[in-house]
């Protein structure tokens, strides 16, 4: 946790929580250790579903389909959500969860390495969530941008490593030393990167919320 723990329980205890179907596949994730947006994170992207209401979603890292429900259940318009997940223990269960919210039809489940999935893909969208392998973004930074339409967001999740991003490289254990020179060459590039406006906040586990700039 970045966030003061104190301070983080209290902003949470303000929240007015999630649906019973959500609240119960986020139990579940707890339970077997599959990582979900945090509470903090939850709240945020609530408030950034309201001010841009995307119409089409793409979310990098399905895990058991917890965020792809949230954001379907929280964007005050319809989307349709394409989700990439590779681990195959974790894709029935995403299925079976996406089934019986009864959205099928909104939230595309594909399956494989987001590597080659990702230059396979055509149309844009207005909201890109990444929240795969940390040290992969990136990597996979010239396609989400590609794929990102003028004016959409790209949110990316887990981006401060629980505060170990700021240590010397010395100090990270070894092995995960190159997550955490890649995460600093992202956000140094989503900082620096013409056409993109980024801010990178201290919530959760750290996200940074990029903009890309309309021309002219
Ligand atoms: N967005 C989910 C959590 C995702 S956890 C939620 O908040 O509910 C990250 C997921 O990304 C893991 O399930 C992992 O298997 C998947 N992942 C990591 N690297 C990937 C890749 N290269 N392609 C597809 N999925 C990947
Ligand atoms: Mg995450």
């Amino acid at each position: 946790m970045i966030l003061e723990e104190r301070l983080a329980t209290y902003i949470n205890s303000l929240d007015t929580g999630n649906t019973a179907f959500l609240n119960r596949i986020e139990q579940y994730a707890a339970e077997f250790d599959v990582p979900v947006i945090r509470k903090e994170t939850q709240q945020f992207i609530k408030t950034l579903l309201a001010i841009k209401k995307p119409r089409r979603i793409l979310e990098v890292g399905t895990a058991i389909g917890f965020s792809a429900l949230f954001m379907a259940e929280y964007n005050p318009v319809c989307s349709e959500i394409i989700t990439i997940e590779n681990y195959e223990k974790r894709i029935p269960i995403a299925r079976e969860n996406i089934k019986e919210a009864g959205r099928e039809a909104q939230i595309t489940l594909i399956e494989g390495d987001a590597q080659t999935i990702l230059p396979s893909l055509k149309e844009t969208f207005d909201l890109i969530f990444m929240d795969a392998a940390k040290g992969q973004y990136i990597y996979f930074l010239p396609e989400l941008l590609r794929l990102l339409k003028e004016g959409g967001i790209l949110v990316s999740d887990n981006v401060l490593q629980d505060g170990d991003v700021i240590e010397s490289r010395f100090a990270v254990t070894r092995r995960n030393r190159t997550i955490h020179k890649r995460m600093r060459e992202y956000l140094y590039e989503i900082k620096h990167r013409e056409g993109l406006v980024t801010s990178i906040l201290p919530l959760g586990d750290g996200v940074a919320v990029s903009v890309k700039r309309k021309e002219g």
